[in-house]
């Protein structure tokens, strides 16, 4: 069996979680050997090194890990937030939580990921974006699950 690293070419696991969210599908890669939820996406489990990862849907719901509120000038859409998400399922994803004042994203509120879609200059580039969660819309209790 050759090494999957050394035959990993680039276009892999990043296009798969980008073709996931295309289909508005927020799933991550889990490792079948130690359980671990992993992002960013990649070829090799990081805890174990183990390489069967499965992809599978997750939540979208975590909390706030960090936030920055990153300046900006007002013509080119003012300041904006940068946050670490710590997502339900363990792993930590650098995003923004947006619908609410850079400035007024807290450490420990609970959000919700959504999917969105930025033009780049190589073309369309599908992101996971977080809203905070509405206190009070709850409906997600969920046994899902089921291995794909
Ligand atoms: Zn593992």
């Amino acid at each position: 069996m050759q090494s999957a690293v050394d035959t990993f070419q680039g276009d892999g696991p990043d296009r798969e979680f980008q073709n996931y969210l295309g289909r508005g599908e927020f799933r991550l890669q889990q490792c079948q050997a130690c359980n671990e939820t992993i992002f960013y996406p990649r070829v090799l489990c990081p805890h174990c090194g183990g390489f069967d990862l499965q992809w599978r849907l997750v939540s979208g719901e975590g909390v706030v890990y960090s936030t920055t509120v990153v300046r900006r000038r007002e013509e080119k859409g003012g300041p904006y937030n940068v946050a670490i998400i710590e997502l339900a399922e363990g792993p930590r994803m650098m995003s923004r939580v947006e619908g609410i004042a850079a400035d007024k994203v807290n450490i420990g509120s609970a959000v919700k990921a959504r999917i969105a879609t930025e033009s780049q200059p190589q073309g369309e580039r599908h992101i996971v974006l977080f809203d905070l969660a509405e206190a009070g819309s709850s409906g997600v209790a969920n046994a899902g699950g089921g291995a794909g």
